[in-house]
């Protein structure tokens, strides 16, 4: 992964394509074919065409900075989840320490790997998992967090790391905490949460930037206590989708992870304590937040024979989508133009709940990795071709 390192370094914006394998009902399927090729590591090509035949049709090249092809265990370039979360997220936690936002979202059709790109396949036995470490079917968010407390343990003589995260969805461009809980937080699990559903708003703070407000945010001391809001926030994402038709492939899932770094080495550029005179020692503290978002299904939602909530729906989805399209693209246009942003190059976080929740871990010296999931079957064909142009957008 040190090509990643190497590009990570030089550019604010990473974009990632993963393509998953075919899933059993498309093998079996006699029109199905694979339509893409995965060329190195940063190059893929799609054959499109209304046949099944790979081999007919035009071929449609696209590179990005890295393809994790997660098709065929057997092959030699083959991606599994550690490397996938080696290559895009874990840089991110160098960015954090150095007291940066970043921002990670998974996008694609649903269907295509988002949520098991993101989450991956928790465990459902405890005793499974080695170690407390993340199983090996765990996905970029739970390794992400059992890096940062290994992290975190490694540094403790020299840097204080306080960590809080909170947990929420958009779903038409509403927001639902996904970790309120009725009753104060214990250091135990809380096994049986009772949240809420009331839509929060959002607000400007003065020095953080847009923030929601009444959002409930938990301190974590360890990867345990995090994996436990984890799963209070992922079962009550998966009842409310149950409630409603799998909602949760149609909202905004985003996971907040907040630092708060304090130096403790005395030379940290800061007055240092003097014990005979009692001076304070003024410490020198950072704050870093990490986004990891799992974007709702990029399909278009076709209106005709669509109810009337599904059409507001798929016009708010397309809105977050669209939005957040036009802010990477014209990031792009500012980063190509040098850095300097001109008025053609406005940037227009408040579009959408989405990006403007995301103005701080998109823009400035925030690094973002933008992970594009896609399906190899020639029935996506056309939705694969629209996730790889929007991610070209970014780049
Ligand atoms: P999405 O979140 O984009 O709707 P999912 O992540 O739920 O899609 O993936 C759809 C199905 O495909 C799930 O059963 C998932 O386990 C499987 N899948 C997705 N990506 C991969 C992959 N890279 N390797 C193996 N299975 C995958």
């Amino acid at each position: 992964m040190d090509s990643f390192h190497s590009i990570a370094e030089e550019s604010n914006m990473i974009v990632a394509v993963r393509v998953r394998p075919l899933n059993t009902l498309e093998c079996t399927r006699a029109n199905v074919s694979n339509v893409v090729n995965v060329h190195g590591h940063n190059e893929l090509s799609v054959q499109s065409g209304s046949s099944a035949d790979a081999s007919a049709g035009v071929s449609h090249y696209f590179s990005y900075d890295q393809v994790y092809y997660s098709c065929d265990p057997e092959r030699k370039n083959y991606a599994d989840q550690l490397a996938v979360f080696a290559g895009t997220a874990q840089p991110l936690i160098d960015t954090a320490f150095d007291g940066y936002n970043a921002c990670l979202f998974a996008y694609g059709q649903t269907g295509s790997g988002k949520s098991y790109s993101m989450m991956g396949i928790e465990a459902l036995d405890d005793a499974a998992l080695d170690g407390n470490a993340p199983h090996a079917e765990a996905g970029i968010i739970p390794r992400f967090c059992h890096e940062l407390f290994r992290r975190i343990d490694a540094v403790k003589d020299q840097l204080q790391v306080e960590v809080e995260v909170s947990y929420f969805e958009i779903y038409n461009e509403k927001i639902h905490d996904l970790l309120s809980v009725q009753h104060a937080l214990t250091s135990a699990a809380p096994d049986t949460p009772q949240h809420t559903r009331q839509a929060l708003k959002v607000r400007e703070h003065p020095i953080f930037g847009p923030y929601v407000v009444d959002l409930s945010a938990h301190s974590v001391d360890s990867y345990s206590a995090l994996r436990n809001w984890l799963a209070v926030g992922n079962s009550q994402r998966a009842t409310a989708s149950t409630a409603m038709n799998d909602k949760s492939s149609r909202s905004h899932s985003i996971f907040n992870i907040v630092l708060n770094l304090t130096d403790l080495s005395s030379d940290d550029g800061m007055s240092s304590s003097d014990t005979d005179s009692g001076t304070v020692t003024l410490r020198q503290t950072r704050r870093s937040k990490i986004s990891l978002v799992d974007l709702a299904g990029s399909e278009r939602i076709s209106v005709s024979g669509s109810n009337g909530e599904r059409i507001r729906e798929g016009v708010s989805i397309n809105k977050s989508l669209l939005t957040l399209g036009k802010v990477i693209a014209a990031l792009a246009d500012t980063r190509k133009a040098g850095g300097s942003a001109t008025p053609s190059t406005f940037v227009p976080y408040r579009e959408s709940v989405l990006t403007w929740l995301l103005r701080e871990n998109l823009g400035g010296n925030s690094k973002t990795v933008m992970l594009a999931t896609i399906s190899p079957a020639s029935l996506h064909a056309d939705e694969t071709l629209a996730t790889l142009r929007y991610a070209c957008k970014a780049r």
